[in-house]
C-alpha cells in the first residue's frame, strides 16, 4: 500500500503500533501534540516537532523569509500550548537548502524565528543544514520542561463537557487564498496565516483552571476535534452559529466568493486551541481567558455540526491530510 492510499493518519496509526511507549520514563507515547517523558533529573519534558516544506506548506512567491521563520517556530510552540504550555523551551532547527538560496535570506529567516522565540521564551540552541536538491524545507524540534507535573492530552474529554475555542477560526485558510490570488500581506487574514499566534498563555491557564483535554487547530476544527473524539472515545456536537469567525474573515471570504463557515470548520493552520472542560471550569475559562463555547462532548463517536435551526449539516471537506487520505 502506498502512503497516498493509507493517508497521513492511517500511517500514524501504523507507526503507533511499532513505537509502543513501553518504558516507564515515557509518560505520553506518540500520538498527541507532543511526547512527554521524564528526564533523569525527574522533571517532565514535552517534546515536539514540525516541518514546513516548500510547495506543500508554503510558496516563496507570497511568504517572506521572516514570516517563514516566525511560523516554523510558532507551529511548534502551538503544540506545547496544546499540552498546557511550557514556561520556556529550546529549539533545534534543520534547514534543507537548494544551492541557489541567498545567505541574506537565511538571515531573514532566522530573524523571524528569533522574533517568535523572544515572544514565547523559546531559544534556538542548534541544528543542522543540509543540501536539498529542489525544495526548501525547515524542520524544527522544540523541547520544554513541565514543572507543574501535569499536562493536557487529547484523551481526557468526557460526555457532557463543553467544547471551547480560543480566538477565531477560518482566517488562516481564507488568508492563504487571499495571498494565492495576489492579495497583500497586510490583510488581517493573510497576516494570521503568515504570523500565527501560538496560544501559550491560554493553554497554560486552561490547564490551571482544570481543563480536561486540548489540541491545537492545525488541520481544521472538524479534523482536530475528531482527534480528541478518537483519543477520548467520545463524540462531539457543535453549533455552527457559535463558531467565532472574525469580521475580516467574513469580509475577505466575500471578496473571494468563498464560504467563511466552511473555512472555519475545515480550514487549517489557525493555531487556536480547542479546550474541553467541565461546565464549572468552562465558565471560569470563558470569563478569564475569553474562550468561546461552541458545543459539547457527547456519547458515541465523530463530530456532528448543527445549523442555526438545529439540523445536522452535511459536510464534505473535513480537514487536511498530507497524503489526501480520508
Ligand atoms: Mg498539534
Amino acid at each position: 500500500m502506498r502512503v497516498s492510499e493509507s493517508g497521513e493518519f492511517g500511517l500514524i496509526a501504523e507507526l503507533r503500533k511499532i513505537l509502543s511507549g513501553d518504558r516507564e520514563d515515557i509518560i505520553l507515547p506518540p500520538g498527541d501534540d507532543a511526547a512527554v517523558f521524564r528526564a533523569p533529573g525527574g522533571e517532565l519534558m514535552a517534546f515536539t516537532t514540525d516541518a514546513l516544506v516548500e510547495g506543500v506548506h508554503f510558496d516563496r512567491a507570497y511568504v517572506s523569509w521572516r514570516a517563514l521563520g516566525y511560523k516554523s517556530l510558532a507551529v511548534n510552540i502551538s503544540d506545547l500550548a496544546a499540552m498546557g504550555g511550557c514556561p520556556s523551551s529550546f529549539a533545534l532547527v534543520v534547514l534543507g537548502l537548494p544551492e541557489d538560496i541567498e545567505v541574506e535570506n537565511i538571515n531573514h529567516l532566522y530573524e523571524g524565528m528569533m522574533k517568535c522565540g523572544e515572544k514565547f521564551s523559546c531559544r534556538i540552541v542548534g541544528g543542522d543544514i543540509v543540501r536539498s536538491p529542489r525544495q526548501l524545507f525547515i524542520s524544527v524540534s522544540v523541547i520544554g520542561g513541565l514543572p507543574r507535573e501535569t499536562f493536557l492530552t487529547r484523551a481526557g474529554a468526557g460526555t457532557g463537557q463543553s467544547i471551547m475555542i480560543t480566538g477565531t477560526l477560518g482566517d488562516s485558510a481564507i488568508g492563504l487564498d487571499w495571498l494565492k490570488r495576489g492579495g497583500g500581506g497586510e490583510n488581517a487574514c493573510a497576516r494570521k496565516h503568515l504570523y500565527p499566534e501560538p496560544r501559550l498563555r491560554e493553554g497554560k491557564r486552561a490547564l490551571e483552571l482544570g481543563a480536561a483535554a486540548a489540541i491545537d487547530v492545525s488541520d481544521g476544527l472538524l479534523r482536530d476535534l475528531g482527534h480528541i473524539c478518537e483519543e477520548s472515545g467520545v463524540g462531539a456536537r457543535i453549533m455552527a452559529q457559535e463558531i467565532p469567525i472574525s469580521a475580516a474573515a467574513f469580509e475577505t471570504a466575500r471578496e473571494l466568493d468563498e464560504d467563511a463557515l466552511g473555512a472555519a470548520l475545515s480550514g487549517g493552520e489557525d493555531y487556536e486551541l480547542i479546550v474541553i472542560a467541565d461546565e464549572e471550569n468552562a465558565l471560569a475559562m470563558r470569563a478569564e481567558i475569553g474562550l468561546v463555547r461552541i458545543g459539547e462532548i457527547t456519547q458515541g463517536s465523530g463530530v456532528t455540526v448543527l445549523d442555526a435551526s438545529g439540523r445536522m449539516m452535511q459536510l464534505e471537506k473535513t480537514g487536511y491530510d498530507h497524503f489526501g487520505g480520508a
